[in-house]
C-alpha cells in the first residue's frame, strides 16, 4: 500500500511514528509518501489514526489508484471536478450532470 501524504512532512512523519509503533513494517519516502507492504494495514488503521489525533477533523481520506491512499485536506467536493445533484444528493462528474438531472425530470413527469 502507497500512503500519500500530499507533501505534508509533518503529517507522514506523525503517522510513520503511529504505524511503527503499532508493529505495522513502513518506508517514508521523500514528499510524504509513505510505502508499505504489510498486508494487515488497512485503510481502517488510517481511519483510526486520524481518529485518535483529532485529524479526522480537517483531513480525509481519498482513495486513489489501486492500493494507494492519499491523505488530504477536506475540500468542497466540487474542487475535484465533482458536483452534486440538487434532486437526490447524488455526486458525479460535472459532464454527467445534466444528463442525470435530465432523467430526475422523465421520471417526475
Ligand atoms: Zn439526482
Amino acid at each position: 500500500m502507497i500512503i500519500d501524504c500530499a507533501y505534508d512532512e509533518k503529517l507522514s512523519d506523525e503517522l510513520v511514528k503511529y504505524l511503527t509503533e503499532n508493529a505495522f513494517q513502513v518506508t517514508k519516502d521523500p514528499d510524504g509518501i509513505i510505502r508499505s507492504n504489510d498486508v494487515t494495514l488497512t485503510r481502517d488503521d488510517l481511519d483510526l489514526f486520524l481518529k485518535k489525533t483529532g485529524k479526522i477533523k480537517e483531513l480525509q481520506i481519498i482513495p486513489s489508484e489501486k492500493n494507494v491512499l492519499i491523505i488530504a485536506t477536506k475540500i468542497p467536493i466540487e474542487g475535484f471536478g465533482f458536483v452534486r445533484c440538487s434532486i437526490c444528493g447524488f455526486v458525479m462528474y460535472e459532464e454527467e450532470l445534466m444528463a442525470h438531472e435530465r432523467a430526475h425530470g422523465i421520471f417526475l413527469v
